[in-house]
């Protein structure tokens, strides 16, 4: 493990801060190091390994399909892709889908197709996005300016423009932000790097009418709220609404690298024959990866799985926040939850490491866990045991 540590920091750029373990292989909910130490993951690739790992259906999609076709180019069509858009579509809203290979990616065709389609109906002035403080969507130079996080664009500068911010689940503040030049909306059914925060039911139908009333259009980032993760298939549908746009990517291939936009059909068609594209997107491979994905989803309930899982797993959380001075909050819903402290995150999290569990820490003091849907009840006691014993070292320490 320490040679692999070595050279990854003389051949590795340094923009991760990572611990020192090197993962071998894993197996269900559990991955296993270099020094064949055990750990249960509740982090899951940071929401990617929706199936967890060693899943029999996606390895024999992806190696059947490895033997067919990894990759041909977008001038041809692709059955698979085709497959896949058609499920994602089936499962969502009437529309469809342009592939591409990351979250941030799709965020980024989700701005250029909103500004296409406001641009054909309207002209170029209509071009501002606003999105939500507490937001994250991506790292590239567009969807940093998405981002609230001033750090992140630190030192990257000059940044385009269009982009504005209303305070998240505040109405007035979005009504202000709103203008005639608004083109789009953007936010995430529940804030993951913002510290797990839900969107407010109302609030979110309210934007949604203005949005309708003033032709704006309404994007969900469901990178890490989608397939199965809150309890339904996308966050959206807690919440009686329906996007323009939806942006997936995270679990959308259980691990292979993939993302999508979808967008109702009058949006879609906003773009037109050489508008954009992505060599790598959507290739047959990740397709077929994503296909027996979304498949596993639907066949196993894993959507249901996670909620009802994830009610078992929040009781426990909240039984937490009781019996701990240090814990403050419990939120989040299904496989997405958080739990906020009193103290930075950090050391629970290298605590629980050293304990055999992966977890996270996301906005300075909140412990994310999204772990993968077939997450069981006894590996959430597990980890509920591991946390109690932190607490109250910390606790005691304090
Ligand atoms: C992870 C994430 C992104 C960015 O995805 P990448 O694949 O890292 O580019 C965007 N939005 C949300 C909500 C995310 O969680």
């Amino acid at each position: 493990m320490q040679n692999i540590i070595d050279e990854g920091q003389k051949y590795l750029m340094s923009n991760y801060g990572r611990f020192p373990i090197s993962f071998s292989h894993g197996e269900g909910c559990r991955v296993y190091d270099y020094n064949q130490r055990e750990y249960i993951d509740f982090l899951g690739g940071v929401a990617v390994n929706i199936l967890g790992y060693n899943n029999k259906k996606l390895n024999d999609a992806i190696a059947t399909q490895s033997q067919k076709l990894i990759h041909i180019s977008n001038y041809f069509w692709i059955d698979t892709q085709v497959k896949l858009a058609k499920l994602l579509v089936e499962n969502s809203f009437d529309g469809k889908a342009f592939f591409c290979n990351s979250g941030a990616e799709a965020n980024e065709g989700a701005v250029k197709l909103a500004r296409k389609y406001a641009y054909r109906k309207y002209g170029i002035q209509k071009n501002e996005v606003i999105a939500m403080t507490g937001s994250f969507h991506g790292r590239t130079l567009t969807t940093l300016n998405l981002t609230d996080n001033p750090k992140y664009k630190e030192g990257f500068g000059p940044h385009p423009e269009g982009f504005k911010f209303a305070k998240f689940n505040d109405i007035d503040s979005f009504n202000q932000a709103l203008t005639k030049n608004t083109c789009a909306v953007i936010f995430e059914p529940i804030q993951g790097e913002g510290g797990i925060t839900p969107v407010d039911s109302d609030f979110i139908k309210k934007v949604s009418e203005l949005c309708k009333q003033n032709d704006v259009l309404l994007i969900a980032d469901e990178i890490q709220t989608g397939m199965g993760r809150t309890g339904k298939l996308f966050g959206y549908q807690h919440h009686d609404i329906t996007p323009d746009i939806m942006t997936v990517a995270k679990g959308l291939a259980g691990g292979c690298a993939i993302g999508a936009v979808i967008a109702k059909v009058e949006v879609a068609d906003a773009f037109q024959s050489g508008d954009h594209g992505s060599t790598f997107g959507g290739n047959p491979l990740a397709c077929a990866a994503g296909v027996a994905t979304l498949e596993t989803i639907l066949d196993d309930e894993l959507a249901a799985n996670a909620e009802k899982i994830g009610e078992y797993f929040k009781l426990k959380l909240q039984y937490l926040s009781q019996k701990y001075s240090v814990v403050k909050a419990v939120r989040g819903h299904g496989l997405m939850l958080g739990l906020e402290l009193s103290i930075p995150g950090a050391a629970v999290v290298q605590k629980a490491l050293y304990k055999g569990f992966l977890i996270n820490c996301t906005a300075t003091n909140v412990l994310r866990f999204i772990p993968p849907l077939i997450i069981g009840t006894s590996e959430i006691d597990l980890l509920i045991e591991t946390l109690s014993e932190i607490f109250e070292e910390l606790e005691l320490a304090a």
